[in-house]
């Protein structure tokens, strides 16, 4: 069912082909796979093995402008193509990548590790995002009235910005791209999307399962590239593009703002967070345990919205400590492909050492582990599950993103110290909170300074709703009735009637 095609193409010798989906191994520029000019390519990696899954085509600058080239000459006739009939292309993209669903999920498993079960959940999660902004699509509103001083009419219409550079991370590497992707296309935005070094396959077999939809060429351009910094500069110096969604680091995110800032770009900006995760003394404890393996343990810790920081109150602490134990220690550790498995690798042996980092260090300044605390052997790039308790407030574990299965967990006294701890952080994407007292929960939303609160339930995410961040975890929402106005633009007519 896997298949590795040996002399795919120069210059990108190897090809993988998952069931009846293909990674092709190319850029995709004006509805064509082009070799980078260039003529580097970039390996792919599996990280549960360390084994090599395929080459593709590494892009230049020169090669990032032919796809800029391509996403302008699209631009007018995607923007004028009815919203009903961009709606339906989504829709079919939509039904494309669900009946390709165990497919692509085996691919995203095979290159960034996550275990079966959740790569499917990606997949469905992924697709919705398509089937929601092909309902968007046609919904996109004006309004039309006398002006006040009744001399006069004024329209007020939604166009699209423009074409739009998509900029998305590894640990979703089809639903990152889907969340920017339906909500640009339904607006009528032509896009190039740059996927991550460690993760292009599944966007280039969604942009083949795009075109099959009945995308047409140039609307979505791909290119990936081991050089995103010098591409992305080139990119973002053309003034024919008007809008750049990124999707990673708050440092990265940091240098796109003043890089953007001499074309003025339109900026959405997805970053880095430092979820608390408040678990109050009126607690259902076994259901906070649960809503904390799936806030932390989802993707091995790997996601932006995953509960970094354990706030616990007092009176709760050591039964939600021992049962979160008992239950990230019981877990399967393993191949992301294998049956069983419940937690893959890390992304890298970096992350890995990165990790280990975090943890010994909070070890040395007075936390205890209480299970886990280690690095496993390869083949592969593994960590244990961890716990970790009487963690410092101000252990480096607690402050920084972890990006890993370790649950750092501390105490409170009152919702006070509580929502003092909770804030204390540049971060503000996600927050979890448990509590049976609606009162408490209410007051606890309104105070978390965060784009999104998990009450009683360990996961936010859904294409329905706005998903983004305040402060350093950047601004912009995607998905939601918000998601299709980053890709739009008001303009006002003043009519003389
Ligand atoms: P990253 O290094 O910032 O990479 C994200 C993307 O930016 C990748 O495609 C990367 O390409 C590219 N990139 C790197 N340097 C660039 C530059 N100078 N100019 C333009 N693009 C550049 O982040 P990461 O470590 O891969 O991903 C994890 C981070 O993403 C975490 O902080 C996480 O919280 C965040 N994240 C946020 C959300 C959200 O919605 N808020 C969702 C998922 C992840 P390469 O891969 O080639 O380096
Ligand atoms: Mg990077």
């Amino acid at each position: 069912m896997i298949r590795r095609i040996e002399g795919g193409g120069d210059p990108s010798p190897a090809v993988l082909v998952v069931g009846q989906v293909r990674a092709p191994s190319q850029l995709l520029i004006g509805g064509a796979w082009t070799p980078s000019t260039s003529g580097r390519s970039l390996a792919v990696h599996d990280p549960s093995t360390g084994g090599l899954l395929a080459t593709v085509a590494d892009a230049g600058t020169h090669d990032a402008v032919a796809a800029l080239d391509a996403a302008a000459s699209a631009q007018p006739a995607w923007a004028a193509t009815p919203r009903r009939e961009r709606s339906e292309v989504l829709r079919r993209a939509y039904e494309a990548v669900v009946a390709h669903a165990d497919d692509l999920a085996t691919l995203i498993s095979l290159e960034m590790g996550k275990p079966l079960a959740e790569a499917r959940a990606e997949v469905a999660y992924g697709a919705e995002f398509l089937r929601w902004f092909s309902q968007e699509a046609e919904r996109v509103a004006g309004h039309a009235g006398p002006a006040p001083d009744g001399r006069g009419r004024s329209l007020v219409s939604r166009q699209p910005v423009g074409p739009a550079y998509l900029v998305t991370p590894w640990n979703f590497p089809l639903a990152m791209p889907t969340r920017k992707l339906g909500a640009a296309l339904a607006a009528g935005c032509t896009c190039i999307v740059k996927p991550a070094e460690l993760t292009p396959l599944t966007t280039l077999a969604l942009a083949g399962l795009l075109g099959e939809a009945g995308v047409p060429a140039g609307v979505v351009n791909v290119v990936t590239t081991s050089d995103p910094g010098a591409v992305t500069d080139a990119l973002v110096a053309d003034p024919r593009l008007r809008k750049l969604s990124f999707t990673g680091s708050t440092t990265v995110g940091r240098h796109l703002v003043s890089a953007s800032s001499a074309q003025l770009l339109r900026l959405s900006l997805e970053l880095g967070g430092n979820a608390p995760f408040l678990v109050f003394a009126d607690a259902d404890v076994p259901a906070a345990v649960q809503g904390a393996v799936a806030a932390k343990m989802r993707n091995a810790g790997q996601a932006c919205t995953a509960a970094n920081r354990f706030l616990v109150h007092e009176g709760v602490a050591d039964r939600f400590t021992e049962l979160l134990a008992a239950r990230l220690g019981a877990m399967t550790v393993g191949r992301g492909l294998e049956e069983g498995t419940e937690v893959g690798p890390l992304i890298s042996a970096a992350a890995v050492a990165r990790v280990a980092g975090l943890v010994d260090a909070s070890v040395a300044g007075g936390a205890e582990v209480v299970v886990g605390g280690t690095a496993l052997a390869g083949p592969g790039s593994f960590y244990a599950p961890t716990v970790l308790t009487s963690v410092p407030a101000d252990a480096a574990v607690m402050r920084e993103e972890v990006f890993g299965p370790v649950a750092p967990v501390t105490t409170f006294r009152d919702d006070d110290e509580a929502l003092a701890l909770a804030n204390g952080t540049s971060y503000g994407l996600a927050a979890y909170a448990y509590t049976r007292d609606l009162d408490r929960a209410l007051r606890v939303v309104d105070a978390l300074e965060v784009g999104m609160v998990g009450v009683n339930q360990g996961t936010v995410s859904s294409a329905a709703a706005p998903f983004g961040g305040i402060k350093h975890s950047g601004y912009g929402r995607e998905g939601g009735a918000e998601g299709i106005h980053e890709y739009l633009q008001v303009k006002y007519a003043a009519v003389a009637s």
